[in-house]
Parts: C-alpha cells; sequence; structure tokens
C-alpha cells in the first residue's frame, strides 16, 4: 500500500518503521523528527498524502489534529482512509470524521495502548471508531504495527474506549500506591501485600504486571528509578480528556476528577514531570494525612 505518515515521533517513527520493513510504500512528514528507516522524506503534509491509500497521523493533540487534517483533506486522493492513531478528545474526532467524509474520503479514529515499547516491537493494541468497511481496509496495517485491533463502534468510539481504559488505570494506579503507603505505616511487609492482593479482590493490572513497589512482582518502572513506562504527564492528559468528555456528555466521574486533581499537582506542583505515573508510590510514602 502507499501510505503517508504524519506525525513520527516516539510512537509515530517506530510504527512508520514497521510498515515499511513490510514492504508497504512509506512516505513521512514531521516537523522535527528524523525519518526512520525505510520512510521516504516528504517536506510538506501535503506532498506526504499525495496519492496515499491510506494517511496516518501520530500527533500531539486535538488542535494539532484539526490543523494537518485541514492542509491534508482537500489534497488525498478520492476513497482514501485517514486514519489517526493519537490520543485526543472525541470532538476533535468526531470533528476530523465529518470533514473527511464530506470530501469523500474514509476516516478512523484508532488511538493505541502499549507505549513506545509495543510500537518498536509491533504489538500494540488499536481501539478504533469509525465505519466497518473502513476499519477492513487499515486492518491489514492494524496486524503489522499491533497485536489486536478492536472495532468499538462509530466515529470517536476508539478515543472513548481510550480514555475510559486509561481513567480506570489512572484510578487504579493511585489507588494501589495509597494502599502500599498504607500498609508501609501499618507495619505490613510489601511483599506480603503484594503475595495477598494480587491473588485477591484487589488484584489489577497495576498490581500484578505493573506494580508500583519496586523488587516486588515482574519488572516494572519501580524497578529502573520510576523512569517512563507511561509518563505521568501522558497519563494527565489522559485524564483531562477523560473529564473533559465526562462534562461534555453530563457523566459523574468523582474518582476520575480526583485522579485528574492529584495527577495534575504531581505533575505541575511536585517533582512528577518526567517520571513514570507509577511514581505516585513514593509520592504518598513522604505524606501524612495533613
Ligand atoms: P511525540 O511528541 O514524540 O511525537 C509527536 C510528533 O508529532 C513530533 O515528532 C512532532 O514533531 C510531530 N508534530 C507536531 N505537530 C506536527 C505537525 N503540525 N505536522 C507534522 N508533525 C507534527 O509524541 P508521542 O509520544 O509519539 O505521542 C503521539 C501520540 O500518541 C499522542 O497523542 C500520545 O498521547 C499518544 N500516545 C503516546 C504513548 C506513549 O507512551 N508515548 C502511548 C499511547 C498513546
Amino acid at each position: 500500500m502507499k501510505i503517508g505518515f504524519i506525525g513520527l515521533g516516539n510512537m509515530g517513527g517506530p510504527m512508520a518503521a514497521n510498515l515499511a520493513a513490510a514492504g508497504h510504500e512509506v512516505v513521512g512528514f514531521d516537523l522535527t523528527a528524523l525519518m526512520p528507516m525505510g520512510v521516504v522524506v516528504s517536506r510538506s503534509a501535503a506532498g506526504a498524502v499525495s496519492g496515499a491509500e491510506v494517511v496516518i497521523t501520530m500527533l500531539p493533540n486535538g488542535a494539532i489534529l484539526r490543523a494537518v487534517a485541514a492542509q491534508v483533506v482537500p489534497v488525498m486522493a478520492a476513497g482514501a482512509v485517514l486514519c489517526d492513531c493519537s490520543t485526543v478528545d472525541v470532538e476533535s474526532a468526531r470533528a476530523v470524521a465529518e470533514q473527511a467524509a464530506a470530501a469523500g474520503l474514509g476516516a478512523l479514529d484508532a488511538p493505541v495502548s502499549g507505549g513506545v515499547g509495543g510500537a518498536t516491537a509491533g504489538s500494540l493494541t488499536f481501539m478504533v471508531g469509525g465505519p466497518a468497511q473502513t476499519f477492513d481496509v487499515v486492518k491489514p496495517l492494524f496486524d503489522i504495527m499491533g497485536q489486536k485491533a478492536v472495532h468499538c463502534g462509530y466515529a470517536g468510539a476508539g478515543q472513548s474506549a481510550k480514555i475510559c481504559n486509561n481513567m480506570i488505570l489512572g484510578v487504579t494506579m493511585i489507588a494501589t500506591c495509597e494502599a502500599f503507603a498504607l500498609a508501609d505505616k501499618l507495619g505490613l511487609s510489601r511483599e506480603k501485600m503484594f503475595d495477598v492482593v494480587s491473588t485477591s479482590s484487589g488484584y489489577s493490572w497495576v498490581m500484578n504486571a505493573y506494580c508500583p513497589a519496586s523488587g516486588i512482582g515482574p519488572k516494572s518502572p519501580a524497578d529502573n528509578a520510576y523512569a517512563p513506562g507511561f509518563a505521568a504527564e501522558l497519563m494527565l492528559k489522559d485524564l483531562r480528556l477523560s473529564q473533559q468528555a465526562a462534562e461534555a456528555v453530563d457523566a459523574d466521574t468523582p474518582m476520575g476528577a480526583a485522579a485528574t486533581t492529584l495527577y495534575a499537582r504531581f505533575v505541575e506542583e511536585e517533582e512528577g514531570r518526567g517520571r513514570d505515573f507509577s511514581a505516585m508510590l513514593p509520592r504518598f510514602e513522604k505524606r501524612g494525612r495533613g
């Protein structure tokens, strides 16, 4: 396939490289990032998408996605598909899908889970919103870049799935970290805490696969001085998107709101920026109730 790829940063770079390595013709455009092996450089977004059957975007946020879509939609070939893999607000995803449909193009919102490791290994999970027949066109590319692609429904459904998942993840991380800090003060060893909770009703992906306490469970960022992993500021971005969506549809999300406030404080006022989101545990360790 002829693929245009816009946004070749930490995630987009390895994703584009995997497509090129699989034999697709990939033309890339980025404002700053270097092109990975096998990807042909374009000097403009319009140049990267010209003649492409599928255009993939992997950009920082919804405002940038809208700006890039405004540049590329008018020059994309009739019947081509615009597939955005960035994590953005549901409203921007829907607006871009409408704009593409009005121009006779297919559109998908297809955010990912799996981080830079998953992008490099080609083991991402894609959560996809848009028409089923458009999903089928891009599915072979999802299969190269990832291990699983779930068609979640209408436009915006991929972003909806992503932010709901990450709201659960943020809340669960905080709950797990505060429980470890409480256990410390109660004199319970972390090993025993893990041993019990990981096989009891408090278990979760955070506890069992990504334990925020070092030296316990499978290797995690806690064992690497909390280098990310999944940085606290990216968790904050996703939590804010969840609260923006909740406000738009009048959903009551008190735990999501509390997690957003706590990660905002951690990233913007404490020392959370640049650390893995599980570094909430050393934060709680140092604190009392006051
Ligand atoms: P990044 O900042 O490394 O990459 C974004 C790239 O977009 C940069 O190289 C930047 O130069 C480029 N860019 C910005 N504006 C542009 C424009 N107008 N035209 C062309 N290129 C432009 O970010 P990332 O970590 O690769 O994340 C990309 C997206 O994936 C984000 O939406 C993020 O939330 C999501 N995501 C990231 C992770 C992760 O672990 N990093 C995990 C899941 C999802």
